[in-house]
């Protein structure tokens, strides 16, 4: 029999090398990203799984690849966005019935670590979203059972630890159920072996992960329910903290591996998810413009056009005026869609040079007004800085610099890449010299009160830990750098 490839060489680079390169350094620092899952019996679902992965783009943009069954499982993975990333070509060698794919967000560059994640052995593939603060346990494990962890980042390990059982002789449900425990962490996983599709969460459910269903029939799995809409499946559910699904040609499967507590990252309701996506069940969209309705409440100011920060901040600013009266101004500021997310910009000067290239501003609708301007959230502070100066230049006359998140004061463990706490600018320094360092008039944050009513859920349903210090899960040692009195 014909050995099926292990891994596509889109760019040259066996996974089993690319990883042994990367220091471990890198493995606490990284990404939020976007899985899909398809297991379609009757179609080709790496096509399916493509569309979904488009359509959680935001989730990631430096890589994306997919595995497909085929007798055994082939994988494909390259660089770049959805659209660069693969030929028509690399699709339609990936033709089974069932799919898993990943988009992949990093704050380093380069070819490092691309999912879905196989081995040599190739029985199992898995595609990650979160960050597991603490491998300690994990690495032991795979220690013990010698298996090498050199280089291996968290979601690599997890792989092993699962495919370890699989060879074993256990079925994919009983692999899971024994490596689950080894987990400490933040994880949405869609896993695949050559006739099973499985997807899970981490028992807070700290990264979404949502199940629907297909009209030809079958299953999907998406990030974001965005994700499921862009193929046409109908929203089932989200796969509950603590859960494990399992489809395969009796159907779909439900277990409980752990006893679960909802949650869920709010900052997936301030930024990162799509608008079009729903999460708990309620409209991103609709969230977001409670939270600018919510600011107008908290403070007035007297100004004549509101505008949002394009894209994440347009349905709070929308809010904002809807609730203040205040003009909503859609074409003062725009954004080029055609150059990409500038938070993870390395080079220093190089963030303040992205967001002039991503904005631009039209003066004929700024010079003379007084400005109320809205984005999401301030994380290190140059976009703000930037923005201001960009209105001041159109010719604004004032600049209120309004933010639809409160104060970003701790570092993320759990997936989103925010940078260490001394780098958030408001861990740092007081919301006056915030506003000094913006240059803007004045600067208003949304209330923490004000930001939860504004979900309508309590609070208790969310992981709140880059605004409150609280982190549900373990950190382990991250937590020693930290100052918690803020
Ligand atoms: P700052 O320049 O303050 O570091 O970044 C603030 C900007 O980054 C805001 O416009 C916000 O929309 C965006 N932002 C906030 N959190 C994230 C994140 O986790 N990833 C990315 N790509 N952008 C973010
Ligand atoms: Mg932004």
């Amino acid at each position: 029999m014909e050995r099926l490839p292990e891994v596509s060489l889109g760019h040259k680079l066996l996974q089993h090398e690319q990883s042994t390169r990367v220091s471990k350094e890198d493995d606490t620092l990284h990404e939020k990203c976007a899985v899909f899952g398809v297991y379609a019996p009757k179609q080709v679902a790496s096509p399916l799984v493509y569309l979904g992965l488009s359509a959680l783009q935001h989730r990631g943009q430096e890589a994306s690849g997919i595995s497909s069954s085929n007798g055994g499982i082939i994988t494909y993975k390259g660089e770049g966005l959805v659209s660069q990333a693969y030929q028509k070509s690399d699709i339609d060698k990936l033709h089974g019935g069932i799919a898993i794919g990943h988009n992949r967000y990093a704050t380093f560059g380069g070819k490092e670590h691309m999912q879905p994640i196989t081995s040599e052995k190739n029985l199992v593939s898995l595609a990650h979203n979160g960050t597991l603060p603490r491998t300690k346990v994990l690495e032991a494990f795979l220690h013990r059972n010698h298996l090498p962890t050199d280089g291996l980042n968290d979601s690599e390990m997890m792989q092993r630890a699962i495919e370890y059982f699989v060879e074993k002789g256990l079925s994919i449900e009983d692999a899971v159920r024994e490596a689950y425990p080894l987990f400490t962490g933040a994880f949405s996983l869609v896993v695949m072996t050559k006739d099973k599709l499985v997807g899970m969460r981490d028992s807070f459910g700290i990264r979404p992960l949502s199940l629907g269903t297909l009209p030809g029939g079958g299953y999907a799995l998406s990030s974001e329910t965005i994700g499921l809409e862009s193929i046409g499946a109908t929203t089932l559910r989200d796969v509950k903290p603590g859960e494990m699904v399992v489809i395969d040609q009796d159907g779909l499967h439900e277990y409980q591996l752990a006893e679960g507590q909802h949650k869920l990252d709010i900052f997936e309701v301030v930024y990162f998810s799509r608008p079009e996506s729903k999460l708990y069940g309620k409209s991103v969209n609709e969230m977001r413009r409670e939270m600018g309705r919510q600011l107008a409440r908290e403070r007035e100011i007297e100004a004549d056009i509101v505008i949002g920060v394009p894209n994440s901040a347009v349905p709070a600013a929308a809010g904002y005026a809807e609730e203040s009266g205040i003009r909503y101004e859609p074409d003062a500021l725009l954004k080029n869609s055609y150059v990409h997310r500038t938070f993870i910009d390395p080079a220093p000067g190089g963030r303040e040079e992205g967001v002039r290239r991503k904005f631009s501003t039209i003066a004929a609708s700024i010079a003379g007004k007084r400005v109320v301007m809205i984005d999401d959230s301030i994380v290190r502070g140059p976009t703000s800085k930037v923005l201001v100066d960009m209105l001041r230049e159109a010719g604004a006359k004032e600049v209120h610099f309004v933010v639809s998140s409160p104060p970003v004061t701790y570092p993320d463990f759990y997936g989103i890449a925010t940078p260490t706490q001394k780098e958030l600018i408001a861990s740092q320094k007081t919301v006056e010299e915030i506003r000094q360092y913006i240059d803007a008039d004045s600067l208003q944050y949304l209330s923490y009160e004000g930001m939860i009513r504004a979900t309508g859920l309590p609070e208790e349903m969310f992981c709140t830990s880059c605004f409150t210090g609280k982190y549900p899960i373990d950190i382990g040692e991250n937590a020693q750098g930290i100052d918690f009195s803020l």
